[in-house]
């Protein structure tokens, strides 16, 4: 059998209707392969099957998104350049830094940065090692003793 225009034309409209290939097969008077291989030669887009699509959508279903691992990074997997503002509490495997990466010249992201001003100081420590020991430990101011 040859493919006129018009079983041509045919074929792609029960194609994007939805029809199975076997059916469309049968209307056209071709066997399912020629209706597949038809559909491939003429670029039409591919249908999954409605049983792959359901099987599909129960394996979605089946395994959601870890949550843990969208939430931030472990310390281990902290690097410079990330973000190192802290979540949750560090004595328990709750414990996660944000992990975005930070601004040049500071330890935290855009958001944690503006958080971090906002509190005044370093969320967790009034003395990050940074700030230990080095020579500008703030304006010394003559006289100011306790
Ligand atoms: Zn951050």
């Amino acid at each position: 059998m040859s493919w006129t225009p018009e079983k041509i034309e045919l074929l792609t409209s029960l194609w994007n209707q939805g029809w199975t290939t076997a059916r469309i097969g049968e209307e056209l008077g071709v066997g399912k392969n020629a209706v597949v291989g038809k559909a491939h030669r003429l670029g039409l887009p591919k249908r999954p099957s409605p049983i792959q699509r359901r099987a599909e959508e129960a394996e979605q279903k089946k395994a959601p998104a870890p949550k843990q691992q969208s939430k931030g990074i472990s310390i281990y997997d902290l690097g410079p350049g990330m973000c190192r503002w802290p979540f949750g509490d560090p004595d328990t495997d709750d414990f996660y830094f944000c992990g975005k990466k930070n601004i040049p010249t500071k330890p935290y992201c855009d958001e944690h940065c503006a958080q971090a001003y906002l509190n005044g100081k370093n969320p967790r420590e009034d003395n990050p090692p940074s700030q230990q020991g080095g020579p500008n430990r703030g304006p010394q101011r003559p006289g100011a003793k306790k």
